[in-house]
Parts: C-alpha cells; structure tokens; sequence
C-alpha cells in the first residue's frame, strides 16, 4: 500500500489517546469520524487570524473569510462533480439538509395522495422529516422492504414505483446494516418515469466515490463530520432546476435581495437555502477534510477498510454466541453484531473499560431493529486509519463478555 498506517495515524492525535489507562480503539466511525491535524489547524488558524462574516463586509478579514468560504464551496463541488457551485448549499448536516429538503420540496411539488417512496433502511432522519411534510401537504409515505441479508428487495421497488410516486428517497449505505445500495439502477428505473431521487450518503461520501453527474441523482445529503470533517457543517446539493423552483426553507439575512414590509425577493441560488450567518469555520474546515480524504485516496481507502471488515466477519463467524446483523453482499465498513442473550448496552459498558469505543443502540433506524427482531445491536465501524490489531482487541473484549455471561 502507498500509504504507511502508522504515518495516517500520527494525522489524527486524538487515536493516541488512552481511555482507563488502555490505547483507544475507536470503531466508532460511522457515528463521528475523528478529525486529522490539518482540519483541527485550520479552525484553529481561522479563528485566530481571520474570524469575520461573511458576504456582508468591505474590511480584509471578511474578505478572505468570504473567499475562503466560497472556495470551500468549490471543493465539496468539485469532489462530487456537482455541474454548478451553487447547487452545494451550505447546511449544519444530514439531518438538517433532510429537514430542508423534505420541506422545501413537499411545498414546491407536493398534493394531497402523491407518494414519497423510502426504503425500511432509512435513518431516523429519512422518514420524520418526509412524515412531517405528509401531515402537511396530504401526501403518503410508502416504504421499499428490505430482505434477512438487509438488501433492497429490487422486485417490490418495482411494484411500489407508479405515477403517483413523486420522489424516491433513499439511502446510499445504510449506517447499521453497512448495505450499499444499487443507487445507479435505482436512479434509471425512477427517471424512466421522471420521478427524481434524492440520495442520503451521509455513510458513502466518506467510502466511495461520488459523481453526482454520472449518478444523475437529483438531491444528495450529507455531513461533514462523517468525511473527517468538524461538526455542525453539511450539504445539501440539488439539480439547479429544482432548486430555483423550490422555495427557502429559512427565511433571514443573506437569503433576500430585497425586503420591504409588503413584499420579499429572495437571493439566487445558492444563498437562497442559506438563511442567516453560516458555519463559516465549519465550511472551511469541511474543505480542509475533503482535501485531506483526496489526498489519502478513495481506492486506498477502499481497499483498506474493505480489509478490515472481512477479518472481522470472518473472526465474528468463528464465534456461535454471534450473529452478524447486515449480511449484504456489496457492504461498507460496518459490522453489526447481535450476542446471543446478552444486551449490546452491556457488550459496550464492557468493551469501554477495555478502551473500545464502538456504538450500541437503535442507531436511529428503529425499523431496521424491529425487521430484524432485536432491540439494538453493538456495531463495529472501520475507518483506514483503524489497524487489524485493533479488530483483535474488540473481539478479544467480546470474548470476555461472552464468557462473563456464560
Ligand atoms: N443518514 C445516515 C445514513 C446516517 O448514518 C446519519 C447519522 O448517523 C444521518 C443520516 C444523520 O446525520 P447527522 O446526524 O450528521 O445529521
């Protein structure tokens, strides 16, 4: 490999931390990714010597936070072939592109019967936004079933599609179950009936490639702190034709190019959506991120958690007291375990004493739990930075709680 682990290591100083006077082994990726130098040095930097807003100012300082902010636009842009920059919105993350989007669209496009369709491996933040917008405006939310692999059943997406269905929604890697979806297919069945798609790849941009032209999806989310970005940060993109026909979700400063008492006339795109004083250092610093991911490399990165994640099925196979939650053929770095009588609340109080930081619960995909009958799972998740020899520490941490509750 081109890159050497321990010099990716050294990028990211929180990984050498110790929890309970043990190393920390975060596998913990898919809730929070950790943060490498370069991205905490340009908050920082930011902060220190060119903290100003935005759009608004003639001084140097808003001058070159405004530069530097549209330029970051750029980046993310440029890093999923958008056609145009002002189709990237600036947002605070997934869930409040999602928010936006769901309104936004529900009142552009929306009439009483008209169908949303998602799937049942959506995030929480898939399905209450839409369920909002449906109290709304009248329209019926209708859901692609998943089968016992934790795959879209292809066949019943079929039969849900009809003239009724107004957008497809859907996720690109489902966060508990680590499936990837068949997006691109997904994409041509739902255009050959001019329905457009909007794509949650809040789990992919930080694994996969993304060209949102070759896609031809019509919406994508995501959020910055997944890509190794900081929190509060994310991005909305849309096609400009939708986008210039839907109306802001937020109203406020920077989204109006007049206002009187009687009447609003709201900006062009992008600013329209970005209503009041963005997260101007999280906008940067989202840039920072994407630069540092194309640096290391999406192949390289591919190859490396691809390895991770199959020693880890195969070690998590070995063991009957396991089973492996999420059995997709195409998966992303997650492995999602259910332990046979024991509660994944208790595997994770464990594993934590050992140093092990990895996430348990519903992670916000009730559905998924209740398809599968469980109430949460302990989920693994694996960046590149992550090592075999961390995989070993969770699953010697797992022996022990197994044999603790034997
Ligand atoms: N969608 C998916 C698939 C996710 O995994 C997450 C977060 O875990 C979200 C949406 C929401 O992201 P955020 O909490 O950053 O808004």
């Amino acid at each position: 490999m081109i890159n050497d682990i321990n010099k990716i290591r050294q990028d990211f100083p929180i990984l050498a931390e110790q929890v309970y006077g043990k190393p920390l082994v975060y596998l913990d990726n898919a809730a929070t990714t950790q943060k490498p130098q370069i991205v905490i040095d340009t908050l920082r930097d930011y902060y220190l010597h060119e903290n100003s807003n935005i759009h608004r100012g003639v001084h140097r300082l808003s001058q070159i936070a405004t530069d530097k902010y549209e330029a970051a636009r750029e980046t993310v842009r440029e890093f999923i072939n958008a056609k145009f920059t002002d189709e990237i919105i600036f947002t605070a993350g997934t869930t409040a592109s999602m928010n936006a989007f769901a309104y936004s669209f529900a009142k552009a496009y929306l009439k009483p019967g008209d169908e949303i369709l998602i799937s049942h491996m959506e995030h929480h933040s898939n399905i209450v936004p839409w369920q909002i917008a449906c109290k709304d405006c009248g329209a019926v939310l209708k859901v692609i079933p998943i089968d016992d692999n934790g795959e879209l059943m292809l066949d019943e997406f079929e039969k849900l599609i009809s003239p009724r269905t107004k957008i497809v929604s859907l996720v690109h890697v489902s966060n508990s179950l680590g499936t990837v979806n068949p997006i691109q297919h997904i994409i041509a069945k739902a255009h050959k009936q001019n329905i457009p798609v909007m794509i949650d790849a809040a789990q992919s941009i930080q694994h996969l490639p993304i060209d949102v032209q070759k896609l031809d999806c019509d919406f994508l989310v995501f959020s910055g702190h997944k890509i190794y970005g900081p929190t509060g940060i994310g991005i909305l993109y849309g096609k400009k034709k939708f986008l210039d026909e839907m109306p802001p979700y937020q109203g406020g400063g920077d989204m109006i190019l007049s206002v009187t008492f009687e009447e609003t006339k709201f900006n062009v795109l992008p600013y329209k959506f970005e209503a009041g004083t963005a997260n101007i250092a999280g906008a940067i610093g989202l840039g920072e991120a994407i630069k540092y991911v194309k640096n290391i490399g999406l192949d390289f990165i591919a190859t490396a958690e691809g390895e991770l994640l199959d020693y880890a099925t195969s070690l998590a196979n070995e063991i009957p007291e396991i089973r492996i939650i999420g059995t997709a053929k195409e998966k992303s770095s997650v492995l999602s375990l259910d332990v046979k009588g024991i509660h994944p609340h208790d595997i994770g109080s464990i594993l934590d004493r050992d140093g092990v930081a990895v996430r348990t619960g519903h992670h916000c995909t009730e559905p998924i739990m209740r398809r599968f009958n469980i109430p949460a799972t302990t989920r693994a998740s694996f960046s590149f930075y992550n090592t075999k020899a961390e995989v070993d520490a969770l699953f010697a941490s797992l022996q022990k709680v197994i044999k603790l509750f034997a």
